[in-house]
Parts: C-alpha cells; structure tokens; sequence
C-alpha cells in the first residue's frame, strides 16, 4: 500500500499536481504547492462543493430527505479575526495536541503518533562469540508502522552497534520514523500513558494556533492568530448575515478559505499540513428540530463523496462513541476513507459532521473560561453573575411566524479541501493494460477522475503536422474553449504517446483529426475508461462533450 502512494506522490510531482513548497531550498515540513493541474484538480473540487452547497442549491423546494426547504449562502472572511474571538471559541485554551520531546534526538513528535513494542532478536553481545537472545524495547514515530520489518532490523543492528560506538545508540533515518534503544539490555517499558524515562519529556499541551503580531509596534497586545478553522469566521457574522439578507432558520453558512494549524508532526502528503483549506457549512436550525437535520447532513455529506467517484468499499461514516463526544456536543460523525498510506482496515478522515448545539453562539454572547475539569464555561463574577467576556451581542434568533426567541442549534459539516483532493487523487489512480503504437500491449497509468473533477476534460489532436489536420484540430479546440470546456492541443509525438500523456492526468476525452476529416467532416472521439472510440461529426464535438459533462 505504501508502495502505491508512493507512485501517487511521484507521478503528482511529475505531471504538475503538487510541489514540496519552497523545494529548491530544501522544502518547507508541512506545506505543499499546487502545479498547474493540481490548481486546476483543487479548484474542480471546491467548485463541486460551493456549486452543490450553495450555487445551484434549490431553497423552495425541500432536498430528498431534508425535513423541510431551507436557504444557503457563502461568506468569505478574514484570516485574522479579534483575539477574544479565540478566547470564546475556546481555541486559545484547548485548542492543544499532546507533545514530547526526545532528548536524543532533539525532536519534537505528537504524543498519540509514539508507538512502542518489544522485539526480541539474536545479538552478538560485546566481545561474545555467538549470539544470543536478547530483548530490545523500540520506541518508533512512524507513519503506520510501514516501516515495521524494517525498523525491527535496524534496532538489531545498533544494539550490535553498541559496544562499538556508544554515540550510535540513536539511529534515525528520515523526520518520520526514528527508532531509540535504551542504555540496558533490558529496556524501560514505555506504555502508551508513559515515558521511557531518560529519553522523552512528559506530555504536554502544545497550542497549534500560529501567533502573529498586527502593527508596527509589536507588543503582546498586538498578538493574534491565523485562524486554525473557518468557522468562526461563520459564527461572529451570524447577526450580519441575518439583518442583511432574508435568509430564515433553518438555513445554511458556507465558506471556503485558508486554516492554519502549527502540527507537530505534519505528515502523509497533504494529508496533515500546516496550511490548508478547508470548506465549511454552519447550519443554523431549532433546538427541537437539529437531531434530524444532523442526520441529514451527514448523509447528504456521505453522497457528496460517492457521487464524484469516491467508491463506498473505501468511505465509512463513523459516528463517534459517546466518550469521544465534546461536552456540548450530541452527536458526530466522520466521513473517512482507506487512503493508501494507511494500514489495511485503517482509515483517515476527510470531513466531520458535529452537531454543536448553541455552544458557539452563546459562547461569542457570553464568553467562556476554561474551569478545573477543562471544560470551557461561563466565567461568573463572586456574586456568581456572567462576567461577558463575550461580544455581549444578542445572537438569538427570532421567528416571526411563531413568536418565539431561541439560540439556534448548530450542525457543522465541516471537510478539507486538501484530503478531498488528495483522496480524489487516490481513487483516481489506476494501472491497466493498453495496446501501444505497434499494438503491443502495455502497462498504462491512468487517473480515471470524475468528468466534473478532470482537470482537463477534452485533448485535440491532429493525426498528423500536415495534410490541414492541425488547422481543423485547431478549430475544434478553441470552439471547445470558447464553450466554457478545459481543453489541451497537442501534435507532439506518436498518437499512442499522446493518448497515453492524457491518460496519466485523467483527460476523459480525445477527440483526433485524421485523413478522413476532411471528407466525410468526422473525428474519432475516445473515452479514457473503456478506450471505446467512435467517430462523431465536428459539428457535434462541443455539444456532445457537453452532455457528457452534464452525466
Ligand atoms: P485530525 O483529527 O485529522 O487532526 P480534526 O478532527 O482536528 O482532524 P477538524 O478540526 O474537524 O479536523 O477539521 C475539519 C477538516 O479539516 C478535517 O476533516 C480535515 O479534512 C481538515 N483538516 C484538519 N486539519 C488538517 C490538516 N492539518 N491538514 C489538512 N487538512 C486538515
């Protein structure tokens, strides 16, 4: 499995998907530059999103399976919002990941990706003749444990090592996997809840947000944070987006952006990065009414998935144990899928679906403190009354047709725009067998995205550099991009060569002029999937991609 994502990270390098940032100076841990067609692939995706969420949503008539109809809208908001903002949400306190330090080794891992296990092996101990049995304790951050066989063998060495080379006890071989062996033969036991004394420091908190400083003056008054979500960006305009539109509750708060979250071990591609995007709905309904519209979502995000390819054997809904729940929370679920880095039966998640109750909204009225059990609550003055930290802004909503005043519930589905791609990418990739030029058959690489995905929907070909084939190519193409349709034309290189350049970046459809264009007014149109090719009139070129574009 390693070995395929391994492929997947080349060939994104290859044919301009995603970049290491700032490679050529050594790349940058934790972010990545899109290429030309992974922009392209990004952009198709959150397109998709908005265009499914927002844009073509229907708000008269109820969604199949909707309790009822419902508006949705967009915001676009700032990176960098007030502090206090941080402080109500709860970011500023709790916002944090478990964190050790090796000593040794001078690094820094997220507690929960440290993995143990003895391992026993025959080892030459110093100056011995023959082996014996010995056992090892390995401490190792890895990415899955892919590297298990590996990793074993390595520890065998270095206790080999040892006698020799006392500043060899620590072996590290690249930022993600490092292996220590403690000073004894016998080793310490790391549990899971533990540390291997001498050798890691105790957990503790590590706040992910970035800190910035606003101004020329840069004192700590002028802290503040990129945002580590969109949402709140969501939470503090809900006043403004219901005065200034004629949206009603139940409705819907959509946004795209830019988070940043400082990861300790930022890791797998783009998977865990330090900047990524994210898209984001928060939906405001009645208290009474949230558990359906929870359900709603979280199936409705599901199909989103499904329907651009995603297949259902790779995604799971995942629906949190109650002990894994935040306090204010009655439900969540998450939508993960089998990415290839990942263990068999194992999967990474790509979108949650929470239902946040009025949390948030009473918490940017109200403000919040962090108390003794880690739960953030309203902070009381000695007479016990609110002390509102808060905006002290009315958040409430209320409903004409009822007369009545409510905090709304809040359903948050919330996916990354980076794991979307990335799995997009994932399921794309296939290895089949296609003839060649000569009509050997051989190994072809082809990404078989969703039309609406593609980066590149059509290639036009000339047969041949003469005979009007480029000037009729020509034409067919730029009718193509004049419609609106991402289109390539490429003469360089055999057909073969050329159907296959388009295979490995997921072009659905070739259309080739050849010698009988010009009499009978035909191209050969090809399908990537089925290699099927038919011949269709130029005149029918654009509207035909069209209707396959539309399914
Ligand atoms: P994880 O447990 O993997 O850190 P999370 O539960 O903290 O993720 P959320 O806070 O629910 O994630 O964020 C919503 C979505 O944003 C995630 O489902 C994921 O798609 C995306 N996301 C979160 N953190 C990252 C990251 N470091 N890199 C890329 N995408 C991310």
């Amino acid at each position: 499995r390693s070995g395929l994502m391994d492929k997947i990270v080349a060939l994104c390098k290859r044919r301009g998907f995603i970049f290491q940032n700032s490679e050529i100076y050594g790349g940058l841990n934790g972010f990545w530059d899109y290429g030309p067609l992974g922009t392209e692939l990004k952009r198709n995706v959150r397109n998709a999103w908005y265009d499914d969420m927002v844009s073509r949503h229907d708000p008269l008539d109820a969604p199949e399976g909707a309790p009822q109809a419902f508006s949705m809208v967009g915001v676009e908001t700032s990176i960098i919002m007030h502090p206090q903002v941080w402080k109500c949400s709860g970011h500023f306190d709790l916002f944090v990941d478990k964190m050790v330090d090796c000593r040794e080794a001078k690094k820094r891992y997220r507690f929960d990706h440290i993995k143990g296990r003895w391992i026993e092996g025959q080892v030459k101990d110093p100056g011995a003749e023959t082996k014996t049995k010995r056992k090892l304790f390995i401490t190792a951050v890895a990415d899955g444990d892919e590297l298990e066989a590996a990793l074993t063998q390595r520890a065998l060495k270095i206790f080999e090592m040892r006698s020799k080379d006392a500043d060899k006890l620590q072996w590290q071989s690249d930022p993600t996997s490092f292996v220590t062996i403690s000073q004894s033969d016998y080793v310490n036991v790391l549990a899971p809840d533990a540390t291997a004394p001498g050798t890691l420091t105790e957990p503790r908190d590590f706040n992910l947000m970035f800190k910035t400083i606003i101004g020329a003056l840069g004192t700590a008054d002028d802290t503040a944070y990129l945002r580590p979500e969109t949402a709140q960006g969501i939470f503090v305009n809900f006043k403004n987006v219901c005065d200034s539109t004629r949206v009603k509750v139940p409705f819907g708060i959509c946004q795209v952006g830019k988070s940043f979250r400082n990861e300790i071990t930022p890791r797998n591609f783009t998977f865990r990065s330090r900047e990524f995007e994210q898209m984001e709905i928060e939906f405001f309904c009645h208290p009474a009414e949230s558990q359906a519209w929870y359900t709603y979502w979280r199936n409705r995000r599901y199909a989103w998935y499904t329907s651009l390819g995603i297949k259902s054997d790779k995604l799971i809904l995942r629906e949190h144990a109650a002990d894994e729940l935040s306090h204010y929370s009655c439900g969540t679920a998450d939508i993960e899928y089998a990415f290839p880095f990942l263990d068999e039966g194992e999967y990474g998640e790509l979108e949650g679906i929470a239902h946040r109750g009025d949390f948030d909204l009473r918490s940017h009225m109200e403000g919040k403190l962090k108390n003794e059990n880690g739960q953030l609550v309203v902070e009381k003055d000695a007479d016990g009354n609110p002390r509102h930290r808060g905006s002290g802004k009315d958040l409430t909503y209320f409903d004409d047709a009822t007369r009545e005043r409510f905090t709304p519930h809040v359903v948050e589905p919330s996916a990354g725009a980076d794991r979307g791609t990335l799995a997009f990418l994932c399921e794309a990739y296939h290895e089949d067998e296609a003839p060649d030029d000569k009509g050997q058959m051989q190994t072809r690489v082809v990404m078989k995205f969703h039309p609406r995905l593609a980066p590149i929907k059509v290639a036009v070909f000339p047969l041949l550099k003469k005979d009007g084939h480029p000037e009729a190519a020509k034409e067919i193409y730029r009718d193509l991009r004049s419609a609106g349709i991402a289109t390539t034309y490429d003469e360089q290189a055999a057909i073969g060569k050329r159907y296959r350049r388009q295979d490995e970046i997921g072009t659905p459809w070739c259309i080739t002029v050849d010698g009988d264009t010009a009499k009978d007014g035909t191209v050969t149109l090809r399908d990537r999937d089925s290699l099927e090719q038919v011949r269709i009139p130029v005149k029918e070129v654009t509207p035909e991609i069209q209707r396959r574009l539309r399914g």
